[in-house]
């Protein structure tokens, strides 16, 4: 047997952490057992899908490198095909076609409520002898008795009775087929062997399976994931901004940590954190997928990230810091030693975005500095002070690692100053902060053009009006 497995999609949002696990954990076993993976994307609610996030989900996975072997199919393409089931389930007197009102439907369920009852349609059309034109849904005229049971790969055996199930819509009143009945139809179309999807998805199984025995389709295997919570300890939704998937593509994330952090979330393999792509696919299995929710934790994503950041190529971040820059419209200061910089700093930051943003000051002009900053460490000193810096910057030979160390220290020491006074007025003037790499390198890498204009720049701006 082939093993196949499908990513389903709505395209009514952008995807967000949870539906991206479940793609990985879908092609990590498809691709376990040399099967093949399929997108389909779920767009028969024309009301609420927008092909922008067809085109996200799609651009998603190819980031990711979550390659699917067939696909992406398109429901709202296959409408014949679902009629021509719905037609079939008609004949065989396996649905039939509901005229109830929006109202009595409404004042069904508030009855219902009222009685402390679970909300269900109450099968007034299943006998109706007449076939009237006007407006109507059809229904699946689920069993009344007996139990549906099914294995899942992840939560052990599940039990329905019938009685609780209702008769679902297949077909709405516009014409359009639902979501049970298409996806049953898809996943046999395609020879789906293993449904591996969210907890959300277990009341809808046994009336899929229903339906799928009406037609004497073979039944998948199912696997219903845990939810996954956001920080809040609520479930993730398309609108929750922490775990919008897109966010982390544009901050500069990397495709590997969002992966190994997901694969992680719900699932584990001893105590390792760290999967190649290679090991995710031999180690990963369903029977090991946690029950419970998982909540999602920024600082475990970033520390992650931080890794990765740290183990790519010096000349790959070349890459992804210039490309992070031109999409953020950033410019740099011409000639800078990109390379260095990045070296200097990438054992302090988790993504590109904070690369980026932590060393600014060595690819652009500082234009505002903080006052406060400067009447602490900078504004304390005399102009003599700042004029015999900028003497000695000039006189120094060589703009190298060990003649700037000895030249600092001789300059404190005649200048009646401490290794940190010094550091620290130096920093605030290159750096506008109080926190910094060392200082030395700092200033190897503005070079003396840059440091001197630097401290020119502070004594006309603020130190002549003192
Ligand atoms: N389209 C459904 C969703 O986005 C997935 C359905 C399924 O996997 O069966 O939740
Ligand atoms: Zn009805």
């Amino acid at each position: 047997m082939i093993i196949k497995t499908r990513f389903a999609p709505s395209p009514t949002g952008f995807l967000h952490i949870g539906n991206i696990r479940t793609a990985l954990y879908s092609w990590l076993f498809a691709k376990k057992f040399q099967g093949s993976f399929i997108l389909r994307i779920e767009d028969t609610d024309s009301n609420r899908s927008c092909s922008k996030y067809s085109t996200h989900i799609i651009d998603t996975l190819n980031w990711l490198g979550l390659k699917w072997d067939e696909g992406p199919y398109f429901q709202s393409k296959k409408i014949e095909r679902y009629k021509d089931i719905i037609n079939f389930l008609l004949e065989k007197n396996h649905a039939y076609r509901c005229y109830c009102s929006k109202n009595r439907i409404i004042k069904l369920r508030e009855q219902q409520l009222l009685k402390k009852e679970k909300p269900r349609y109450d099968g007034f059309c299943k006998n109706l002898k007449i076939q009237k034109n006007s407006t109507h849904v059809i229904r699946f005229k689920n069993p009344q008795n007996g139990t549906v049971i099914f294995q899942d790969k992840v939560r052990g055996e599940i039990i329905f009775n019938n009685s609780e199930l209702d008769d679902v819509v297949i077909q709405r009143s516009n014409g359009l087929p639902t979501y049970n009945l298409c996806v049953i139809v898809d996943d046999y179309d395609t020879k789906i062997t293993h449904v591996i999807r969210g907890e959300d998805h277990i009341n809808n199984t046994p009336r899929q399976i229903n339906i799928l025995n009406a037609l004497k389709f073979t039944v998948p295997q199912y696997a219903h994931l845990s939810m996954i919570t956001n920080e809040q300890k609520t479930n993730l939704s398309k609108r929750d901004c922490l775990t919008n998937i897109l966010k982390y593509q544009k901050d500069g994330f990397f495709p590997e940590s969002i992966l190994n952090y997901l694969i992680r979330l719900g699932w584990s393999y001893k105590n390792q954190e760290i999967f190649s792509r290679e090991e995710m696919i031999e180690l990963f299995s369903l029977h090991s997928v946690k029950k419970s929710s998982s909540s999602f934790n920024l600082k475990k994503l970033l520390w992650i990230n931080h890794y990765y950041l740290n183990k790519i190529s010096i000349n790959n971040l070349v890459v992804l810091f210039n490309e992070y820059c031109i999409k953020n419209k950033i410019i740099l200061y011409k000639n800078i030693d990109l390379k260095e910089i990045i070296i200097l700093f990438k054992k302090r930051c988790s993504n590109i975005k904070e690369l980026v943003k932590s060393c600014w000051y060595l690819y652009k002009n500082i234009s505002n500095y903080d006052t406060n900053l400067l009447k602490k460490y900078v504004l304390i000193y005399k102009k003599e002070i700042f004029l015999s810096l900028i003497k000695k910057f000039l006189e120094l030979n060589n703009w190298e690692q060990k003649n700037i160390v000895s030249f600092l220290k001789k300059y404190s020491l005649n200048n009646q100053l401490t290794m940190k006074d010094i550091s620290m007025l130096l920093r605030v003037i290159l750096t506008n902060s109080i926190n910094s790499p060392n200082i030395t390198s700092i200033i190897i890498l503005l070079g003396r053009k840059k440091v001197l204009h630097r401290i020119n720049f502070i004594i006309n701006a603020y130190i002549k009006k003192v």
